[in-house]
């Protein structure tokens, strides 16, 4: 196809009424040890024959270990390859750094071509990529997509290149047996019952805290539990819950412990004098208040900002810790962390889920644990289920997970832990 063809295509076509919007994804790779370099050429010619009957074109970058590569055409064909490509075993940690929309394609000369920036002088490499575009007009620098070619080029972002090596390279090996309460003891009295889930190091194979969820008396969710409640009905058995929290924990052993238990903002607000009455809780079982963390969802907080500071104040003066939980899942959160700073954020599953594939992702944790390094805040993560996501998250710097990898939440128990074990090479 001609280059004026694929200019006229590259604008947003219509077709048959349905608009197909020209899509650009760029990701950034490292290169298999196993794979010869001189290979790369066949490889990128094929590519090029099937990016050129998909109308996709792009240029691919190679710096001797990894790969950059821009893909832009119809927003199906481009993702339909681009996970062809995350499938391909020549490469690995495969990173989408920008996935967006253009009017026209920035490389629309050819399939794909392949550019080695070990050929090229260090001050005329960038220069010389752009002068293969084919945007209408110079390729600026406020593009966002040519931003990430200087930083791939000038390789600044590089400390930043988690290499985790592939997720069959650990095992999870549970070690002793769950624990379970007295069931005698467990519903005596209550509506509700708990399970347990266990926040773990794992690399100094401790248990940091143990988490109580809610459950209703059946081992139904906290969302069945909370739905049969009504207004004032829900703070008030939100509180009283947790001594059932703190009995089950005491039964099973956790008085040496940090105890996690959740509470609704409101449920502080709402009930007069409910840090003394949690106090009390936690001193009838046994247990002492700097041993509890308290974890709020971010969500309903910021409504009644300074009825739920005053509560907090309380909580703290009595030795209690305050947590943010689900941190990055709801609408308030960096807000909420510039008027009030907790002793721990959690950050939420929807934000870590898959990250060892996403650069946005990466982003906004290296950028959530540097604040809270600035801030003291501990850091921890929610719903970690894959060997991947923990292991870079680990590598950025946290060091407290919760999640099915490690251990799933046990009702009216403590659950075994699956440390990750390396596999030695064979
Ligand atoms: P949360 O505090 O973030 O608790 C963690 C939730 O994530 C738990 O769901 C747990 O089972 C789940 N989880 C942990 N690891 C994984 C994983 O790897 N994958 C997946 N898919 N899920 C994982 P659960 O027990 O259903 O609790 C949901 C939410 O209900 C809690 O989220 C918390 O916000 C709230 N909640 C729990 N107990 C209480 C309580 O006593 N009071 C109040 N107000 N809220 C509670
Ligand atoms: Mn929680």
């Amino acid at each position: 196809m001609c280059y004026m063809a694929r200019h006229l295509l590259g604008l947003v076509l219509t077709l048959s009424g349905h608009k197909i919007m020209l899509t650009t994804i760029i990701y950034r790779s490292h290169l298999c040890d196993n794979v010869a370099v001189k290979s790369l050429e066949g490889m990128v010619a094929s590519a090029n024959l099937k990016n050129g009957m998909a109308d996709v074109t792009g240029i691919l970058l190679f710096n001797g270990t990894h790969f950059f590569q821009l893909l832009e055409g119809p927003e199906d064909q481009v993702k339909a390859i681009y996970r062809t490509i995350c499938e391909d075993k020549r490469h690995y940690n495969v990173v989408e750094l920008l996935c967006d929309y253009a009017p026209a394609r920035r490389f629309g000369k050819v399939g794909m071509e392949i550019f080695d920036l070990r050929e090229h002088d260090r001050d005329e490499v960038l220069q010389t990529i752009l002068d293969k575009g084919t945007s209408r007009y110079q390729l600026t620098w406020n593009d966002r997509a040519l931003q990430f070619f200087r930083t791939f080029v000038e390789a600044t972002e590089k400390e930043n290149y988690f290499e985790i090596p592939p997720a069959d390279s650990w095992e999870f090996i549970p070690t002793g047996s769950a624990r379970h309460a007295d069931p005698q003891l467990a519903f005596k009295d209550a509506d509700c019952g708990f399970a347990f889930q266990p926040i773990i190091d794992p690399l100094s194979q401790e248990i940091v805290s143990v988490e109580a969820l809610v459950r209703t008396a059946g081992g139904g969710s906290p969302k069945e539990y909370f739905d049969r409640l009504s207004g004032d009905e829900l703070y008030q058995a939100d509180l009283d819950s947790k001594k059932v929290a703190f009995a089950l924990a005491k039964d099973l052993g956790l008085s040496e412990q940090t105890l996690a238990i959740n509470l609704l903002p409101m449920t502080l607000v709402n009930i007069p004098d409910a840090s003394h009455k949690l106090l009390q809780m936690i001193e009838q079982n046994g247990l002492v208040p700097e041993q509890v963390i308290v974890e709020f969802t971010e969500n309903e907080v910021i409504s009644q900002f300074s009825a739920f500071t005053q509560s907090v104040r309380d909580l703290k003066a009595s030795g209690i810790s305050v947590s943010i939980d689900h941190f990055g899942a709801g609408y308030a959160g960096l807000q909420l962390l510039a008027r009030f700073q907790p002793d721990r954020i959690k950050i939420s599953q929807e934000l870590i889920r898959d990250v060892h594939k996403s650069g946005p992702r990466q982003a906004i944790i290296q950028a959530l644990i540097k604040c809270c390094a600035s801030l003291e805040i501990a850091v921890s993560v929610v719903g970690v289920e894959k060997a991947e996501e923990w292991m870079w998250l680990e590598s950025a710097g946290i060091f407290h997970f919760q999640g099915h990898l490690f251990a799933e939440p046990c009702f009216c128990g403590v659950p075994a832990v699956a440390w990750p074990e390396k596999k030695t090479a064979l």
